[in-house]
């Protein structure tokens, strides 16, 4: 039965039958939705320029925007991408986790030309979550995976958040540990560090490891893909929030009890690992507008609020 956008996809439990069932389906140029420790990620063969379209298509999603390739292993990922010293070591240090490496790009690696929107770059990980690891490994070659969610719009951290895609398969692995995207760093021809989104690995963890600075992101040209509107809810979306207005549900955070509360003891971690769940249950709540309470910026406070401020852009409100 063809699948239309409205159509719920087959969610089936990531086990051995799942996931041989997605390798079959990837081998064959088609998309899945498989669970990473960060969101649940759309994935297709990174060399079949046909399912990497399939991506884009589904989620709506601009051409110069490119994607993230998941490689089961650093040795893989030297086949894709050139690494220096600092590369390596900070490979080393992250992988598999929740870190995305943009490299130059090497030539003559098996990527179809959309997987890097025509860049000299790539940005290359090794995912942390044993089925995403277990589908790169058995299909043999990268897969291409932005998050699994129509473009602009939250990322889906359970297999149930998957919807208005036309993909015939999810597999279904629970809730994703780290809920927040990667981290993502360039990697300088001269060893400079720039910081082109905040994620699930702290920028202090960063800095400290790679014993240099990191730069923030200049304007838009380096991170095409961080439109300033993005993982945002269909509800006007308040931030600082102490006291609800009417209509409002309100997302807290430690001593803001709220509808919900991301951490009473205001650990930063659970608050991540449970962010964007929040957003899809204020959105499904019928309330008029989402209100988050005050939540730190340090750690992985910085991503949190790069999520809530995209969400809460004009635009949106
Ligand atoms: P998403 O797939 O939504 O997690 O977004 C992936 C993001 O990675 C994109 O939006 C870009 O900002 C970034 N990215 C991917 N490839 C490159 C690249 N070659 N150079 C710079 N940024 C990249
Ligand atoms: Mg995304």
């Amino acid at each position: 039965m063809p699948s239309s956008t409205d159509s719920v996809p087959r969610r089936v439990a990531a086990d051995e039958a799942g996931v041989a069932e997605a390798v079959g389906l990837l081998a064959a140029g088609g998309i899945v939705v498989i669970p990473t420790e960060t969101v649940y990620g759309l994935a297709a063969d990174a060399a079949n320029p046909a399912a990497v379209a399939r991506v884009f298509a589904a989620k709506g999603r601009p051409a110069l925007n490119p994607l993230i390739v998941h490689v089961a292993s650093f040795g893989m990922a030297e086949r894709y991408g050139q690494f220096g010293e600092l590369g390596r070591h900070l490979a080393r240090r992250f992988w598999p986790g929740p870190l995305t490496l943009v490299v130059p790009r090497r030539a003559g690696a098996p990527l179809a030309g959309a997987v890097t929107a025509g860049l000299p770059t790539v940005a290359l990980r090794v995912p942390a979550h044993p089925v995403m690891q277990a589908v790169v490994a058995r299909l043999g070659r990268a897969v291409a995976a932005p998050s699994a969610n129509v473009s602009g719009r939250l990322s889906p951290t359970r297999a149930a958040h998957v919807a208005g895609l036309d993909v015939p398969l999810v597999l279904d692995a629970g809730p994703c540990a780290a809920g927040l995207e990667s981290t993502i760093l360039k990697l300088g021809a001269d060893g400079a560090l720039t910081l082109l989104r905040p994620g699930a690995v702290p920028l202090e963890t960063l800095v400290a490891e790679a014993g240099r600075p990191v730069a923030p992101a200049g304007a838009g040209v380096e991170a095409p893909g961080m439109l300033l509107r993005h993982y945002a809810p269909r509800l006007p979306l308040l931030l600082e929030v102490t006291e609800p207005e009417a209509g409002m549900f309100l997302i807290g955070f430690g001593p803001v009890a709220g509808d919900l509360n991301l951490s009473p003891t205001g650990d930063l971690a659970e608050a991540a690992a449970g962010l964007f769940d929040a957003l899809h249950r204020a959105e499904a709540s019928g309330a008029e507008s989402i209100g988050v309470a005050p939540i730190p910026r340090h750690g992985l406070g910085l991503a949190i609020h790069d999520r809530l401020r995209r969400g809460s852009a004009a635009g949106c409100v």
